[in-house]
């Protein structure tokens, strides 16, 4: 074995095995999945039962499921999709998920409980899959929630202020749905308390058998993201690739540069979650503003064997120290499973090819590799510093 060669064992050896913390993921399915409902969860973007469920499985993230999930269910790598769906109703969802899970090699899973039909809770999915659960409290679900108990909804700036408070002892990070809501084009400076106060009336004015109708309202969301920013927790913003309640133009994170300029961002981590297409757009934030991170979560195991080009673009201009691991996996533990995998797969693959060419050292790429899978999400969120 020539030096290459072992210098490249070396590094996939020491990727194999880092204890992942996967900082933005959702749960598993609690219940057993139908090959109509996997297939449908095999697309993100379309909000509608899919036309043909077959079109999902011949796409990059239908072949990784193939590949790597296959062999994890006892069947050869590319088994057919008939075959997978088959074993994988023979095992049942459980036994499905502690294979898969278990194999991603994670040690904490910072868990969105924003959306949760259907998904395990944050300890629900660690009994599954090992490691440590904590959760990320979705801000407009909380304000979804309080909006019906409240007598006087002009209250609302104030109230959920200190509800949001009260959360983040329970909680490692505030993440927002901005991006879905309204997109990012709006004005991100601090809402007057007056128009807060109208724009909650308004809201409550929806109100039906103690439910909130859907929080869409700039002022108050951008409201929201200044409550969070004073509790200095970390803020998960999503980024760029989602479903199709997205304006996906209206979600590039330059967008956020007047949000990112204000003194209250000033020391509080914000993390720039999936990106795609955009994570080089924020790869120069994060080389711009001391406070912004990125992963490429999503996009990994959404790009299957092209997921190696969106983890070498997050590698780009955003200093190592501000580049996560995520899988934002939701739903079918093949997603949990592939988002670490493919990780995995891609970081060896192109840190190797830098090692190789001797632009790196085997010893920078073994620790970076430590960073991004584990130790900078370990620093911003529990603040455990190595
Ligand atoms: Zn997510």
């Amino acid at each position: 074995m020539t030096a290459d060669d072992r210098a490249l064992r070396a590094l996939t050896e020491h990727v194999e095995q880092v204890a992942l913390v996967d900082h933005h993921v959702h749960g598993t399915w609690a219940e057993d999945g139908d090959p109509v409902a996997l297939a449908n969860a095999l697309n993100e973007a379309d909000t509608e039962p899919l036309a043909d469920p077959a079109t999902a499985w011949d796409t990059q993230l239908g072949f990784a499921v193939r590949r790597w999930c296959a062999p994890l269910l006892d069947l050869e790598p590319h088994a057919s999709v008939a075959a997978y769906t088959a074993r994988r109703a023979e095992l049942g969802e459980p036994e499905v998920a502690r294979r898969l899970l278990g194999a991603a090699g994670v040690d904490a899973w910072f868990v969105d409980t924003g959306w949760s039909t259907g998904l395990t809770s944050p300890d629900g999915l660690a009994a599954l899959g090992g490691g440590t659960a904590y959760e990320v409290a979705r801000l407009e679900t909380l304000a979804e929630r309080l909006l019906p108990t409240l007598d006087d909804p002009g209250d609302l700036a104030e109230t959920f202020a200190a509800h949001v408070e009260e959360t983040a002892a329970t909680s490692v990070g505030f993440k927002s749905v901005i991006a879905y809501r309204c997109g990012f084009g709006v004005d991100l400076d601090p809402p007057a308390p007056r128009a807060v106060a109208e724009a909650a009336r308004r809201w409550a004015d929806g109100v039906r058998d103690g439910r909130a109708p859907r929080l869409d309202d700039p002022t108050l969301i951008v409201s929201g993201l200044y409550a969070a920013l004073r509790t200095r927790r970390p803020l998960q913003l999503h980024v760029g690739f989602g479903d199709r309640d997205l304006d996906l133009a209206a979600v590039d994170p330059l967008l956020l540069t007047p949000l990112l300029r204000r003194p209250e961002v000033r020391g509080v981590p914000v993390m720039l979650l999936h990106c795609y297409p955009y994570e080089r757009a924020a790869g120069y934030l994060a080389q711009a503003f001391a406070e912004v991170h990125l992963d490429v979560g999503l996009t990994t195991h959404f790009l299957g064997a092209r997921g190696v080009g969106a983890v070498a673009r997050s590698l780009e201009l955003a200093p190592f120290g501000k580049v996560l691991y995520s899988s934002d996996a939701a739903g079918p533990a093949e997603l949990h499973l592939l988002g670490a995998r493919l990780w995995r797969n891609a970081f060896a693959t192109v840190a190797g090819g830098w090692v190789s060419s001797g632009e790196w050292s085997l010893d920078d790429a073994v620790r970076v590799a430590s960073m991004v899978g584990r130790d900078n999400a370990r620093r911003v969120y529990l603040g455990v510093d190595l």
